[in-house]
C-alpha cells in the first residue's frame, strides 16, 4: 500500500491494515490512496455522520446528500477517474420521515447528475444519528496516485482554500457564514472535469483532493512519494471572499480542491487556458524537495517543519 502521513486517524488505519488479508491479484492499487484500482475501475467510499461532518441546523436534507456525494466523487477526481456511478447507504434516525430521506437522495442525484454517473444501488437502515455513506466507481486507465512526486516538482492547487472551514467556524460560533462560504461548505464541487482536463494535457506526477486540510493532505503525498513538500505561505490562494483566514486555508478541510505535483513550468503553460475553461484559479503553492514531511516557507524566507494541524477525526 501507499505510505500514509501522520496522525491518530491514520495510525488506526495502519493497525487495521496490519491484520488485513493479502491483496487479490487483480488489485492494482490497494489501500492508502484516494481510490483502490481494480482493472480500469477506481473505487472509493466516504461516510458522512451527523454531529461530525454536519449538523441538521447547518445543512438541509438536499445539501447533506449533495455534500456526501461531492466528497466521494472528489476521491475519483483525485486519481483522475471519470465517474460511472454511486451506491448510497443511508441510516436514518426517523425512518418514517420519508420526505427527509427523499430530499437527501435528491441532493445525491443532483450532484451525481452534475458531475457524471448513475445511481447504482445502496441500502437503507435506521440508526441513532443520520449517516450517509457513498461508494463511488469510476473509469481510469492510468490513475494519478499519491506516490509519483519527485524532488524539483512544483505543487499546485485548484481554486481557493479555506472557504468551507470559514463557514464551519461561523456556524460553530452561531454566526451566519456569508453566501460564498456557505456554498463552499454545503454544496462543494468536486474537480472532476478539471482533473480529467489536466491529465489529458500534462503528466501529473501525484495528486490528492483536499478533504482534511492542506497540510495534512499534502503530508500523504510526501509520505507516499518519499519526499518533502515545501509550501510557500505567501503563495496560498486564501478564499478571502468567503472570509477564510490563513489558518482555515492550511488546516481546515472540506474544500475538495485538488493538490498536485507536476514538472516545473508544465502547469504554468496551461494556466490561462485552465482558468478560462473552468472559471477557477490554479495556483503554484510550493515545491517538492528531498527529505520528508511538510515544511512551511514564511514571508521572512525562513522554512520550518509543519506540525499537523489538519482537522483530524479521532484526535481525542
Ligand atoms: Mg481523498
Amino acid at each position: 500500500m501507499s505510505k500514509l502521513g501522520g496522525g491518530p486517524e491514520f495510525d488506526l488505519i495502519r493497525s487495521f491494515l496490519a491484520d488485513a488479508p493479502p491483496l487479490h491479484s487483480s488489485v492494482r492499487v490497494g489501500p492508502g490512496d484516494d481510490c483502490t484500482i481494480i482493472g480500469n475501475l477506481a473505487i472509493s467510499t466516504d461516510a458522512s455522520v451527523e454531529g461530525v461532518h454536519f449538523r441538521r441546523d447547518w445543512l438541509d436534507a438536499f445539501a447533506i446528500g449533495w455534500r456526501a456525494s461531492a466528497a466521494a466523487l472528489s476521491d475519483l477526481a483525485a486519481v483522475a477517474a471519470e465517474p460511472i456511478g454511486v451506491m448510497v447507504s443511508l441510516a436514518l434516525p426517523e425512518p418514517d420521515r420519508a420526505d427527509f430521506a427523499r430530499n437527501v437522495m435528491r441532493g445525491v442525484a443532483e450532484c451525481v447528475k452534475s458531475f457524471g454517473g448513475s445511481l447504482l444501488g445502496g441500502d437503507t437502515t435506521s440508526a441513532p444519528v443520520l449517516v450517509i455513506d457513498v461508494a463511488v466507481v469510476g473509469r481510469v486507465v492510468d490513475p494519478v496516485l499519491r506516490n509519483g512526486a519527485r524532488a524539483g516538482d512544483e505543487i499546485w492547487v485548484t481554486g481557493r482554500l479555506g472557504g468551507a472551514a470559514a463557514a464551519i467556524s461561523c456556524l460553530q460560533n452561531n454566526d451566519s457564514p456569508n453566501a460564498a462560504a456557505l456554498e463552499r461548505y454545503a454544496t462543494p464541487r468536486p474537480r472532476t472535469r478539471e482533473a480529467l482536463w489536466l491529465k489529458a494535457r500534462v503528466e501529473v506526477h501525484a495528486m490528492i483532493d483536499l478533504s482534511d486540510g492542506l497540510f495534512g493532505d499534502v503530508s500523504h503525498i510526501a509520505a507516499a512519494s518519499g519526499c518533502a513538500i515545501e509550501i510557500d505561505s505567501e503563495l496560498l490562494p486564501v478564499d478571502r471572499q468567503s472570509g477564510a483566514t490563513y489558518e482555515h486555508a492550511v488546516a481546515g478541510g472540506d474544500d475538495y480542491e485538488l493538490c498536485f505535483a507536476a514538472a516545473p513550468g508544465a502547469i504554468e503553460a496551461l494556466r490561462e487556458e485552465f482558468e478560462r475553461s473552468f472559471g477557477i484559479e490554479v495556483t503554484r503553492i510550493g515545491a517538492v524537495r528531498g527529505g520528508e514531511g511538510v515544511h512551511e516557507r514564511r514571508a521572512d524566507g525562513s522554512v520550518a517543519p509543519v506540525t499537523l494541524r489538519g482537522y483530524q477525526h479521532f484526535r481525542d
